[in-house]
């Protein structure tokens, strides 16, 4: 299954006591000189769920594959620490990342980062929420996505509650299917207005209209999900101020083009615009990125989170 269908648009630091650059919210077309995002995603492929839409359900890694993530993390994470323009992570693993130590104290560790402006995951939040009390919230993000039937109701609903109550900046989805419509619908109903719910069109799940308006009215924005968007040859800002980085510091443009661009650690990843050369873009983590989509203006000041610009 792909990210889409799964609704994933699928170190310890040096200490620091510095306070974390606010997030700008950039006025329409303006770029962010000398700003990187990172979407991180290392060997880490286990998850304690068990969706029917996912390959990684239930997947155990071992010992071995373990240690190799923890240390492929912390490598990153010392080589963010040590930049001196500012950086914004997100974090996509193949499984769930905060159920494993290394990826909370990452996050905490990089939200203290002065040149962080963000440090954010795509997590199911199985995991408990107390060690969101060391992180800046000033800088932390989560993209939550709510999995029916792995989690009870109103066991998730508690949870986004106690997020909203400390304070996090997170974002909330569902993925599209048709079994999911009650549940997306009663949850919206339940969350506190201000946190967004994003609805993840399905796989190979063509929408009618009049299924489109049910997910529209849960998710404003779904039309940007409905279809997948014809990027090849487009403007994207993948390769440019944009990168995807594997747990050896391999460099590509985005998660969804194979072509190696040099390696983030040895120096040989060189910054250029880019066209793209897929003929579709599919996912929100990609096509967010994709100029003519006009969602860097939508989601100002939440683009890896998913969180929509404020009106
Ligand atoms: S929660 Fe786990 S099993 Fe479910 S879609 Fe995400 S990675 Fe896959
Ligand atoms: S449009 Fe999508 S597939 Fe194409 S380069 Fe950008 S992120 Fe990658």
């Amino acid at each position: 299954m792909t990210e889409r269908a799964t609704g994933r648009d699928l170190p310890l630091l040096p200490g620091t006591g510095g306070r974390a650059l606010p997030v700008p919210v950039l006025p329409a077309g303006e770029r962010d000189p000398g700003h990187l995002s990172i979407l991180y995603r290392g060997p880490l492929a286990s998850c304690d769920y068990d969706c029917p839409y996912c390959p990684f359900a239930k997947r155990r890694d071992d010992t071995g594959r373990l240690r190799r993530d923890r240390a492929a993390l912390e490598r990153f994470t010392a080589w963010v620490a040590g930049r001196d323009h500012p950086v914004s992570v997100l974090f996509t693993p193949w499984g769930e990342g905060l159920v494993r130590s290394w990826y909370r104290r990452a996050m905490i560790g990089l939200s203290h980062l002065p040149h962080v402006r963000r440090v954010a995951i795509q997590t199911n939040f199985s995991c408990r929420p107390d060690w969101l009390a060391e992180a800046d919230l000033g800088t932390l993000a989560l993209w939550v996505t709510y999995h029916p039937g792995q989690v009870a109701y109103g066991r998730f609903l508690a949870k986004c509650r106690d997020l909203a109550g400390r304070g996090v900046r997170f974002s909330v989805g569902v993925v599209g299917l048709p079994e999911h419509l009650d549940h997306a619908r009663r949850l919206r109903a339940d969350l506190p207005a201000e946190v967004y719910l994003w609805v993840n069109a399905a796989e190979g799940h063509p929408y009618t209209d009049a299924e489109a308006a049910d997910w529209t009215a849960i998710d404003r924005l779904f039309r940007y999900s409905r279809t997948p968007h014809r990027s090849a040859g487009q403007p994207c800002r993948t390769g440019d101020s944009v990168i995807s980085v594997d747990g050896e510091g391999t460099v590509r443009r985005c998660h969804f083009v194979p072509e190696v661009l040099g390696n983030l650690y040895d120096g040989t990843f060189r910054p250029a615009a880019r066209a793209c050369p897929a003929a579709l873009c599919d996912c929100h983590i990609g096509y967010v990125h994709l100029e003519p989509t006009g969602l860097y203006d939508v989601f100002a000041g939440g683009i890896l989170e998913r969180i929509p610009r404020a009106d």
